[in-house]
C-alpha cells in the first residue's frame, strides 16, 4: 500500500507544479503551521507547510499504535498532499485517529489563509479487484494473516480481504506474549512440553481435548515458523511456555510488523476495506466463493479454488449480539478496538455451520468509556496505579484490583455498572497523563471539585477520600483489606470513570482439529476452516492469558496447511 501511496504522491507532485503555474490568487500565505489534534493514545500534532498555492510538507508527532493510527496517518498524510485536501474519508479501524489528524490539518489551512470546508472531498476510489485465488481469507488479524501466509507458502494463491482499513485486528491490542509447547527456542528448558501446557489449558471447564491437542502439538512449529519470519523470542523466566518478543514494543506488534514484511514480499493478495457477507455451496456443499462488499458499496464476489478460512475474531462491536448470549451484560462496554462484529459467525450458521459455548465471554474491569481498555502499548509508566475505586455513590465498594475475574460482579452491581477511578499526583504516569491530555483523566484541586468534574457527588467524594485516609494511617484497610495503599492528598486529585468490558469470546464456530468447520452431527462442511476468535472449543470458561494470542496463530497455521492438503 506504502509502494502504492509513494507512487500516487510522485504522480501527484508533477501534476500539482503544472497546476500551481496556473494557479493566479494565492491561496494561502507561505509558513509552516502546528495544530493538534485528538489521537487515540494522546493527542496529536501536525506541522503543516504551505507555499502561495498548495500543502508541500505534512509532519505528524505522535504515540499512536504504529500499524493501527500510525499507518492510518501515514496514509492520510500521503492522500492529503496528493488532493490537497483534509476532507478525506477516515480510515476504518482507525477512525479517532483520523478524525484527529482531519481537524488539525483543517486547523493549519485556517491559520495559512485557507478555507478547509471549500476543498473538495476525496474519497478512496473502488479498488479494481482480483476475484478468484486458491484460498480466500476473511480478516486479517493474528489468525487471517498467519493462515494467509501459511496457505501461500503451501503453494496457494491467496486473497486476504479485511472489512477495516488497517491490518491486525484485535491482536493487536494484546499485551502478551504467546504460550506455544516445544518450540526450538524452548529446547533443554524445563517445563516447555506439550504436558504442561496441556495441563495449563485442561483446567478449563468445556474445552474440547481434541481441540486442545491441536494447539499444543502444532504450537512449537508455529513459534518456529514466526521466528523464520524474523520474530526474535524470549522464554519467559516465571512461565516457560510464554514466549514474548518486543523487539517493535509488545509481542503482537512485533508478531504483526513481520507478518506485515512477510506479506509485502509474498503474493497474497490483499484488500482492505472489503467485508465479507456470505459464502457460495455447490451442488454438492462445497464453500466455492465469498461474497463481499468493498469500497463504495460495491458488490464483488471472490471465487476460492481450494477453500475459504474464515478468521474473523469476536463481536465485541455488537453489543446486541453480546446481549443476545448474555443479558446479564446490560452495563457493559468493549476493550475490542478492531470493528468485531461477529460477521463470521453468520456466515458459517449461514451454510451449516454450528456455534458452541456462546455464552462465554472474557471481561475486563478497566475499560474505559470512548476510549477501550487501558494499555500500556507505547506508554512508558504503564497502566495501573494506586488509588481507590468509588461508584457513583461516592463510596468504595470492593477490595481495588483491575483483572479479569472477581471484581467483574462487583462493578457491575453498581449503578449504571459505573466505577470511578479516584487517585493523586503520586498515581500520576505517563499512560495516564496523555489521557489527561485527552480529557478522558480529569484533574481538580480538591476532591470536591473532581467529584462535579466526574458527574458524581464531589461532598460525598470527599468524605470518604477522608475516611479512607483516617482508615489506612496505620497502614491497614479496614473496610476491604487491601494492601499497599496510601494516603490521598497533595493540590491535585485526579479521576476517570470506567466500566467492565467485553474482552474476549471463548464461544464460536466449531472446528475440528484441522480447522475445518463442522455441522452439528460433526460433519466437515468441505471448503471451510476458521481459526483464532471465532472459533469455540479451543478455550472452554476461560482464555487463558497467552492463548487467545497463541489459539490464533497456531489455528491459523494449521488452517493455512489444511486447506491445501486436504484432498479436493
Ligand atoms: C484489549 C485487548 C487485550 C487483549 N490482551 C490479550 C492478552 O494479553 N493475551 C491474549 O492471549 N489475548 C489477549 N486478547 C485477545 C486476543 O487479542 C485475541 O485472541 C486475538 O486478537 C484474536 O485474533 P484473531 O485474529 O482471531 O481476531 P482479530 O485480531 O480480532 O482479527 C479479526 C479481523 O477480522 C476482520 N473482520 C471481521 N469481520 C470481517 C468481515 N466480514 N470481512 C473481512 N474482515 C473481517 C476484523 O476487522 C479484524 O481485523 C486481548 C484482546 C483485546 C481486545
Amino acid at each position: 500500500m506504502k509502494k502504492l501511496m509513494s507512487i500516487l504522491l510522485s504522480v501527484w507532485m508533477i501534476v500539482s507544479c503544472m497546476a500551481v503555474g496556473f494557479a493566479d490568487e494565492p491561496a494561502y500565505t507561505p509558513g509552516t503551521y502546528t495544530a493538534i489534534g485528538m489521537g487515540r493514545n494522546a493527542n496529536l500534532s501536525l506541522d503543516v507547510t504551505f507555499n502561495e498555492h498548495a500543502i508541500t510538507d505534512i509532519q505528524v508527532s505522535h504515540v499512536e499504535t504504529p500499524t493501527i493510527g500510525g499507518l492510518a496517518l501515514e496514509i492520510l498524510t500521503e492522500e492529503a498532499l496528493v488532493h490537497q485536501t483534509s476532507n478525506l474519508d477516515v480510515i476504518s479501524g482507525a477512525t479517532i485517529s483520523s478524525a484527529g489528524f482531519k481537524m488539525a490539518l483543517a486547523d493549519t489551512i485556517k491559520q495559512a489563509g485557507g478555507n478547509a470546508g471549500q476543498l473538495e472531498k476525496y474519497s478512496r476510489p473502488a479498488q479494481d479487484y482480483q476475484t478468484e485465488a486458491d484460498v480466500i481469507v476473511i480478516g486479517a488479524g493474528g489468525a487471517g494473516l498467519t493462515a494467509a501466509l501459511t496457505a501461500n507458502e503451501n503453494g496457494a494463491s491467496v486473497i486476504l480481504l479485511e472489512k477495516s482499513g488497517v491490518i491486525g485486528g484485535n491482536f493487536i491490542a494484546a499485551q502478551s506474549g504467546v504460550n506455544a509447547a516445544n518450540a526450538k527456542i524452548q529446547q533443554g528448558i524445563e517445563g516447555t512440553d506439550a504436558v504442561a501446557f496441556k495441563e495449563m489449558q485442561m483446567n478449563n471447564d468445556l474445552v474440547r481435548e481434541k481441540l486442545v491437542d491441536a494447539l499444543v502439538d502444532n504450537s512449537g512449529a508455529m513459534a518456529d515458523w514466526l521466528t523464520s519470519k524474523g520474530v526474535e523470542f524470549t522464554v519467559q523466566e516465571n512461565n516457560p511456555i510464554r514466549l514474548n518478543a518486543t523487539a517493535d514494543g509488545t509481542t503482537t506488534i512485533t508478531i504483526v510488523d513481520a507478518l506485515t514484511r512477510a506479506l509485502e514480499e509474498s503474493a497474497v493478495q490483499l484488500y482492505t476495506d472489503t467485508r465479507a457477507t456470505e459464502l457460495i455451496q455447490d451442488e454438492n456443499g462445497k464453500i466455492t466463493a465469498v461474497k463481499a462488499t468493498g469500497r463504495g458499496g460495491v458488490e464483488v464476489t471472490f471465487h476460492a479454488n481450494k477453500g475459504v478460512i474464515l478468521a474473523t475474531g469476536g463481536y465485541g462491536k455488537d453489543h446486541d449480539r453480546v446481549l443476545a448470549y448474555r443479558p446479564d451484560y446490560s452495563d457493559t462496554i468493549t476493550a475490542e478496538t478492531a470493528p468485531t462484529t461477529g460477521d463470521g459467525l453468520d456466515i458459517a450458521l449461514a451454510v451449516g455451520g454450528v456455534l458452541v459455548d456462546m455464552g462465554e465471554i472474557n471481561m475486563h474491569t478497566n475499560v474505559l468509556p470512548g476510549y477501550g481498555m487501558l494499555t500500556s502499548i507505547y506508554m512508558p509508566g504503564g497502566r495501573q496505579t494506586t488509588g481507590i475505586w468509588v461508584n457513583k455513590e461516592a463510596r468504595r465498594f470492593v477490595k481495588e484490583a483491575f483483572n479479569n475475574g472477581s471484581n467483574v460482579d462487583a462493578i457491575l452491581s453498581q449503578t449504571d455498572g459505573d466505577a470511578y477511578m479516584v487517585f493523586d499526583a503520586e498515581g500520576m504516569n505517563d499512560t495516564l497523563g496523555h489521557l489527561l491530555e485527552l480529557g478522558i483523566v480529569k484533574s481538580a484541586g480538591s476532591p470536591e471539585e473532581l467529584g462535579k468534574k466526574l458527574g458524581i457527588d464531589g461532598e460525598a467524594l470527599a468524605a470518604t477520600i477522608a475516611v479512607y485516609n483516617e482508615d489506612i494511617a496505620d497502614g491497614t484497610d479496614d473496610a476491604f483489606g487491601k494492601a499497599g495503599l496510601e494516603i490521598l492528598d497533595g493540590d491535585t486529585f485526579y479521576g476517570y470513570r470506567f466500566k467492565v468490558g467485553v474482552h474476549y469470546f471463548m464461544g464460536g464456530v466449531l472446528i475440528d482439529p484441522q480447522a475445518h468447520v463442522v455441522t452439528e452431527s460433526g460433519a466437515i462442511i468441505p471448503g471451510l476452516y476458521a481459526a483464532g476468535e471465532v472459533t469455540g472449543g479451543v478455550q472452554g470458561t476461560t482464555r487463558v492469558d497467552g492463548t487467545g494470542v497463541g489459539d490464533s496463530l497456531t489455528f491459523g497455521y494449521i488452517a493455512g496447511q489444511s486447506v491445501m492438503g486436504d484432498p479436493q
